[in-house]
C-alpha cells in the first residue's frame, strides 16, 4: 500500500521527518506532497522546498517528493496511493484533521486517512514556530535538518537590505 503525506512543509521540520520515517516503515512508498496554496505567501518557493525535502529524505529509499494543487484525494489517486498520511500533535490539530478526513471520505470512499501521533519530543514543533524563532534571530538547528537551518538563516537573518 502507498501513502501520500500532504502539507505545506514551509519548511520541512524534524517533526515532519519523523512522520515520514515512520510512514516508510508502514507503507511501500510515501510521497511527500507539497501543497501549492495560492492563499499563502510561503517563505520558501516550491522549487526550494522540493530541494530541501529531497535532501532530507535521500536516505529513505521508499520516500519521494512531489508538488500538487487541487484536491488531496486527486493527488492520492494520481500517485497510486490508497492512504493519506497525517500527523497529530495536540488536541487542537484533531478537530480540523477529523473534518478534513471526513470531507475527503465523501470525495473518495476508497481512500483512508491514517494518523500517526507525533513523537513526544516534537509535539510543540511546527513550521510556523521555526520561522518565528528564526525571525527573531534564535537558533533552529535542533528543529530542522542542518541544510534547512542553513537556508533559513540565509533567508531570515540576512541584513534587511539583502532581504527580497
Ligand atoms: P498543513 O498546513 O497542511 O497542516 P504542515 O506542513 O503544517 O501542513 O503539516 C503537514 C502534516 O504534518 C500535518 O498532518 C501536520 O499535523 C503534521 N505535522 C506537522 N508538524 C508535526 C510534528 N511536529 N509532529 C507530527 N506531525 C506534524
Amino acid at each position: 500500500m502507498n501513502a501520500i503525506y500532504p502539507g505545506s512543509f514551509d519548511p520541512i521540520t524534524l517533526g515532519h521527518l519523523d512522520i515520514v520515517t515512520r510512514g516508510c516503515r508502514l507503507f511501500e512508498q510515501v510521497t511527500i506532497a507539497i501543497l501549492r496554496n495560492p492563499n499563502k505567501t510561503p517563505l520558501f518557493t516550491m522549487e526550494e522546498r522540493i530541494a530541501q525535502i529531497g535532501e532530507a529524505i535521500a536516505h529513505l529509499p521508499n520516500a519521494r517528493v512531489a508538488s500538487f494543487d487541487g484536491l488531496t484525494v486527486d493527488c492520492a489517486k494520481s500517485n497510486q496511493s490508497q492512504v493519506i498520511l497525517r500527523g497529530l500533535r495536540v488536541l487542537s490539530d484533531f478537530e480540523m484533521e477529523l473534518q478534513m478526513a471526513h470531507t475527503n471520505k465523501t470525495l473518495a470512499e476508497d481512500i483512508e486517512t491514517v494518523f500517526l501521533a507525533t513523537s513526544n519530543e516534537y509535539s510543540f514543533l511546527s513550521s510556523s514556530v521555526v520561522k518565528e524563532v528564526a525571525r527573531f534571530g534564535g537558533p533552529v538547528d535542533h528543529l530542522v535538518p542542518a541544510h534547512v537551518a542553513k537556508d533559513i538563516y540565509q533567508r531570515c537573518c540576512a541584513p534587511p537590505a539583502l532581504n527580497p
